[in-house]
């Protein structure tokens, strides 16, 4: 089997991110007896391309990559989310990133449906110049099914600001005139939004205190330990800290760090900037591995990494008591029942790291009004909005007497079903 092929697949008896995704989907559609129609149009992607880039490389060299752009579903508003610089980026995984936005986007109530892209690229074996091509490229690629009101990229794991730019110009010189709104996550200075690059980690913030405040346990007296150090888990921890939980450890791709009496997150962080992003080499914790890093015994635990961390393989060793997804999918399906069989309280994805999709909504209401808002103001609509969504959701959990995921499902799937009838598609 190709790897590609191989990678489409489900790993052992851990089921795919998408099948991940359905497994959820399917027990929020019991529980609202969807009907069949509905619960078809919403499972499949309304549109997936995929596209071969070519670039010649600074050796002369031409390489073709290959790229996803996924649209789940626009029945809510125009596709929305992120686009993926990964070696093993591929169209399952991006089909289940694309509809977990559509869920995000319904359950923080911005008005957008979902989507996600992806490029099968290592981005730190290029050279700037080669990664401008590629993203230019991909730019070119997708621009037909792209725009304000179609579908609107933004960064996601492998990309930031820079790629943004690049794919702002480029689009714009299609169009002929600078779009800003085609994209969001875009630097400040070409019409980006103040708060936007820690909106995801400053919402994953929100939603543990809101989480820890229903257990009754005091910020001042928690402990954390993140796993993964990118924009998602280091902007987490370093607001985490400043509300008072004692971040004991964090953790990148070169292992984890411990300390029983906090880590030092602003020197940590300074490392990451002095050492290519990465906390190899950081001497302000014991190293422990990533394994041991989820198992830890601490309060709460942030997984800001990649999918399928916590499997039916180790879900039963964790002992936090509240687990805050920051990145997308780290919990499999084959989890949810350990961890809730344990009474840990999970906080999933499309509630917990919905911050950063909330404010690429505000870059995008700033673009198209031409009036732009201070940080402050910002970061004050997406803590309300936040908290908000953290309260309908745990309403819905008392309700139908289910976990925080199947609440946030049940709710995201109502929303866009009733979408769906009101716009007559069925
Ligand atoms: N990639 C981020 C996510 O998974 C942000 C998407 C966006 O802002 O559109 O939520």
């Amino acid at each position: 089997m190709g790897k590609k092929e191989k990678n489409t697949q489900s790993h052992g008896t851990e089921l795919s991110p998408f099948e991940s995704m359905m497994k959820r989907f399917d027990i929020a559609a019991k529980h609202l007896e969807l009907d069949k129609a509905t619960y078809n149009v919403l499972k499949s992607p309304q549109k997936q391309l995929i596209v071969n880039i070519p670039v010649v490389m600074d050796n002369g060299e031409l390489r073709v990559f290959e790229g996803f752009r996924v649209q789940h579903s626009t029945i809510l508003g125009p596709a929305k989310g992120g686009i993926r610089y990964a070696p093993d980026v591929h169209l399952e995984e991006v089909k289940a990133l694309a509809a977990w936005m559509t869920w995000k986007c319904a359950v923080i109530g911005v008005p957008y449906g979902g989507g996600k892209g992806g490029i099968c690229v290592n981005p730190k074996e290029l050279s700037k110049g080669e990664l401008e091509r590629l993203t230019r490229g991909y730019a070119k690629a997708i621009a037909d099914i792209i725009g304000p009101d179609q579908d609107i990229p933004a960064p996601d794991m492998g990309t930031s600001g820079q790629e943004m730019a690049w794919i702002v110009d480029e689009y714009s010189h299609i169009k002929g005139g600078y779009t800003p709104a085609v994209i969001t996550g875009k630097p400040v200075l070409i019409g980006g939004s103040e708060g936007r690059v820690e909106a995801t980690g400053r919402g994953v913030m929100v939603a543990t205190l809101a989480a820890l405040k229903t257990l009754d346990i005091e910020p001042k007296k928690a402990t954390c330990a993140i796993q993964g150090f990118g924009n998602v888990g280091s902007v987490s921890a370093k607001l985490l800290a400043q509300k008072g939980l004692r971040v004991v450890a964090i953790s990148d791709a070169s292992g984890g760090y411990y300390n029983e009496h906090g880590i030092d997150i602003a020197a940590a962080i300074r490392h990451t900037e002095n050492n290519k992003k990465s906390l190899r080499g950081f001497t302000g914790g014991k190293e422990i591995t990533n394994q041991e890093l989820l198992e830890l015994n601490v309060d709460v635990l942030v997984p800001a990494a990649r999918e399928d961390q916590i499997t039916h393989a180790n879900a039963d060793n964790i002992k936090a008591r509240v687990i805050v997804e920051g990145a997308n999918g780290p919990t499999s399906a084959d989890a949810d029942d350990i961890l809730a069989a344990k009474d840990i309280m999970v906080i999933p994805d499309i509630l917990a790291n919905a911050g950063g999709v909330c404010v690429s909504y505000y870059e995008w209401v700033q673009n198209r009004q031409g009036l732009y808002w201070t940080e402050a103001e910002v970061n004050q609509r997406m803590e309300a909005a936040m908290e908000a969504a953290f309260e309908r959701i745990y309403k819905i959990r008392t309700k139908y007497k289910t976990t925080m995921r199947i609440a946030a499902y049940i709710y995201a799937i109502d929303k866009v079903a009733q979408g769906l009838k009101l716009r007559g598609n069925l």
